[in-house]
């Protein structure tokens, strides 16, 4: 079998790198095994185009953020999925100075686009309380991760386009103008494997979340206070999620789990019924940017999406693809070779 690019690793950036090429009418051969601890199986599929603790906007959200949810609705227009939201994300201040700052920060150039202040009837008529107030961002969406997931694993599996194994080291040859994986030959070899990148630059953050289900909350977008709240249908609601910099592999824990249930009862008054839970490893690099480029013979990685791993991967793939297959310069600010 011999194709353009070969991917390793099908969370969300290989999912997309996978569509990019695609779309480009690059054939590819993805290789993934769901190992414990893969960040996008933890995600909610929030996105957030703003840094809620500062209420700036997050790097480079005026570009990423339309690039996004271009590519999410292309993509279910071309294969019959609904997995991508337009929605709005509302912020419950936690106390008076938070909505002095959002005050502030709206005013501003930067943050008007996202910011604005308005009545929210789904906050002032339902279980939420919001004593100090509250702010919405627009330009915010949410992405079924699994549903698309889902989709894109039948349609791989049909065109005999993906394999679902453990790639050991071994397995890698790269030569003067060709990757072979086994048996599988390509021009490319792309990484996207997320927190089991071998190499520089990442610094893994754990994260939980959990599925609860809490009957009767009409809820249409997303909703942030003591924790971050989302609608998964069905009565079902995402919360989360936790940040933690030590023993990242250690999996879901009855503290995370009890810490979060805590902070969606400041949020929500009304009986919530816990479903599951849910925990992975952020990928972030040392400096919260993307990590592109190529790494080898053949060779090249795209990783370091961090927390916001489904607004960066659009932008993410399609620059590594302009670079690896149109010549076109790397961004210096996401370019691997920093962390050299
Ligand atoms: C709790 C939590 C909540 C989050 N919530 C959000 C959110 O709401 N919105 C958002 O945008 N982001 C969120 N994130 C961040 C997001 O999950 C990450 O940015 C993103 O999933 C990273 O994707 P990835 O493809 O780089 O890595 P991964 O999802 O980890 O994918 C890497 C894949 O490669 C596979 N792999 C690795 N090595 C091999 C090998 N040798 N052979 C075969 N397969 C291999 C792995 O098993 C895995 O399947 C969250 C993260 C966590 C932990």
């Amino acid at each position: 079998m011999e194709v353009d690019v070969l991917i390793l690793g099908r969370g969300i950036a290989g999912a997309v790198l996978a569509e990019c090429c695609r779309a480009r009418g690059l054939s590819v051969h993805v290789f993934d095994h769901k190992r414990p601890g893969n960040a996008t199986m933890a995600a909610g599929g929030a996105v957030n185009p703003v840094v809620l603790r500062r209420d700036t906007p997050c790097w480079r959200a005026s570009g990423l953020m339309p690039a996004a949810s271009s590519f999410y609705r292309a993509w279910d227009a071309r294969a019959g999925n609904s997995s991508w939201k337009d929605c709005t994300l509302i912020k419950v201040f936690g106390n008076p100075k938070e909505a002095v700052q959002w005050e502030q920060a709206s005013a501003k150039p930067e943050g008007a686009p996202f910011l604005i202040s308005r009545t929210e009837p789904e906050i002032d008529q339902g279980p939420f309380r919001a004593p100090h107030g509250y702010g919405t961002v627009v330009q915010a969406g949410r992405l079924d991760i699994p549903a698309l997931l889902a989709a894109q694993r039948e349609e791989l599996l049909r065109g005999n386009a993906l394999t679902e194994c453990e790639v050991q080291p071994h397995e890698v040859r790269s030569g003067p103008g060709c990757v072979r994986v086994g048996a599988a030959k390509g021009k490319w070899l792309v990484r996207c494997t997320g927190p089991f990148l071998e190499g520089p630059g990442l610094s893994l953050v754990k994260g939980e979340t959990l599925t609860v289900r809490i009957p009767g909350l009409q809820l249409s977008g997303m909703v942030h206070g003591a924790i971050g709240i989302l609608p998964a249908g069905n009565d079902l609601f995402r919360v989360g999620a936790t940040f933690k910099w030590t023993n990242v592999w250690e999996g879901p824990t009855e503290a995370a789990q009890a810490w979060m249930l805590a902070r969606l009862a400041e949020l929500v008054e009304a009986p919530v019924e816990f479903v599951e839970t849910h925990a992975g490893v952020r990928p972030a690099a040392r400096d919260r940017k993307p990590v592109l480029g190529i790494t080898g013979e053949r060779e090249a990685v795209l990783n370091g999406l961090g927390a916001r791993g489904v607004m960066q991967a659009p932008w993410c793939a399609m620059h590594l693809l302009d670079h690896l297959i149109d010549g076109k310069p790397l961004d210096s600010e996401v370019d691997c070779r920093r962390f050299a």
